[in-house]
């Protein structure tokens, strides 16, 4: 067989001066960019599809890195280019950009522009160029990776200072995630933009999505050390593509906001785990294939998960949790019905080959799954989840490390 896969991420110095290079090319009337921003993708560790439910998730940032070299511009054009979209230049004037009035990837840019104007901040046009070692529907959220990267850019170029504290950054977070709801049209919670902007490296973040709450909180940084337990963090990408605008994500959601409001419920996160037989039995009458209770079991449980996850990593008992990420696999597998087959054998055969837990990570429906693996077990479990796929006759999957890392900056 094949050597594994490595994705390696970049390092800062590569990823700036990829953009800086980009930028000449395209830009080159001989002014250089204000600067180089970027953000990091992410991995959940658990707490999934639980975020537009007002639940807990709990993060890490990836090391891999969207990057964006930024100008700002005296007039309100914005030009855009993309290492990931060749020949797609993208330009628009800001005026000109509403929900429904823009599409393609360059939505993801104009609108956090258009967000933070909303929000009654100043925003000028700008010229910028990305670069991303940040898969596209990997379940690592590139699509965060590309919104904060430009949040943090224009944060510094229109002077705002938001990037400055947890309580800014709170708020570029919720101006990208209007970005991708209202612009882009994707219905995503808040999870991944809060991981892009608000982790730390070295931890995790345990995120509360109830709406309302103040930045303290909303996020609370747990240590994650995984060097000090003698564990990896292994993402395995299955190359399986997932696609969350493809109507799955916003069923989901949908459905979730159905049952809340049959329980006369503002989220289904006040559904506390005791209460749970009590909240099925009163939708029972409304739900005669049991679509509504196998849903709102994935959502209540896995809130409770998360809140036991993040308990363990805190008494410092990550040897402890693998037990947590298996009983997620299988609540998304069979309750939440958002995994793959690529999905699950990775779970079955990274804990087959000894990894203390695995999940997947992310939307579903393919995409990333996640492994917590003994350092000295790590090329066991790569080497069985590749023999697993080359056996499935699937394509060889792709494998990362994923160290807790920097936010966007
Ligand atoms: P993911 O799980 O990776 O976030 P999404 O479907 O949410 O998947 O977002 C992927 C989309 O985000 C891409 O199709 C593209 O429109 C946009 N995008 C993300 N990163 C980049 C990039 N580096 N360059 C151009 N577009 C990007
Ligand atoms: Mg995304």
């Amino acid at each position: 067989m094949t050597s594994p896969d490595w994705l390696e991420s970049w390092s800062t110095e590569e990823g700036a001066h990829r953009v800086e290079m980009l930028f000449a090319e395209v830009f080159d009337d001989g002014d250089a960019p204000d600067g180089v921003w970027s953000a990091p993708g992410r991995v959940n560790l658990i707490g999934e599809h639980t975020d537009y439910n007002a639940g807990l998730c709990l993060p890490t940032a990836l090391p891999h890195r969207t990057y964006v070299a930024l100008r700002r511009r005296d007039d309100d054009v914005v030009r855009l280019v993309s290492a990931q979209a060749p020949g797609q230049e993208w330009t628009t004037r800001l005026a000109d950009v509403a929900p429904g009035a823009v599409s393609g990837w360059g939505s993801y840019v104009a609108g956090v522009a258009w967000a933070l104007a909303q929000a009654g901040h100043a925003v000028p046009g700008f010229d910028a160029v990305v670069d991303s070692c940040v898969p596209f529907g990997a379940g690592l959220s590139s699509s965060a990776a590309l919104e904060c990267a430009v949040a943090v850019a224009l944060d510094e170029v229109a002077g705002l200072g938001l990037a400055a504290d947890d309580a800014g950054r709170a708020e570029l977070a919720a101006a990208c995630v209007r970005a991708e709801n209202e612009i882009a049209g994707a219905p995503t919670g808040g999870l991944d933009q809060a991981a892009s902007l608000r982790c730390s490296e070295g931890h995790a973040l345990l995120l509360d999505c109830r709406p309302g709450l103040s930045p303290l909180e909303s996020a609370t940084p747990v240590p994650f050390d995984l060097e000090a337990a003698d564990l990896t963090l292994l993402v395995v990408d299955t190359r399986a593509e997932h696609q969350l605008v493809d109507g799955q994500y916003a069923e989901r959601r949908a459905t979730c906001e159905k049952a809340a409001e049959l329980l006369g419920l503002s989220a289904l996160r006040e559904i506390p785990a005791r209460s749970l037989p009590g909240a099925l039995d009163a939708l029972a009458p409304h739900d005669p294939d049991g679509v509504l209770r196998r849903r709102v079991q994935h959502v209540v449980t896995e809130i409770e998960r998360t809140a036991e996850f993040a308990d363990l990593v805190r008494a410092g008992r990550l040897d402890d949790v693998g037990p947590l990420m298996l009983a997620s696999h299988a609540s998304l597998q069979l309750d939440y019905e958002v995994s793959a087959r690529e999905l699950d054998l990775v779970v079955e055969a990274a804990t087959r080959a000894g990894a203390l837990g695995a999940r997947m990570t992310g939307g579903g429906f393919g995409g990333s799954a996640i492994a917590l693996v003994r350092k000295d077990d790590v090329d066991a479990v790569v080497a069985t989840v590749q023999a697993a796929f080359d056996d499935a006759g699937l394509r060889a999957p792709g494998f990362r490390l994923a160290p807790p890392s920097a936010p966007a900056a």
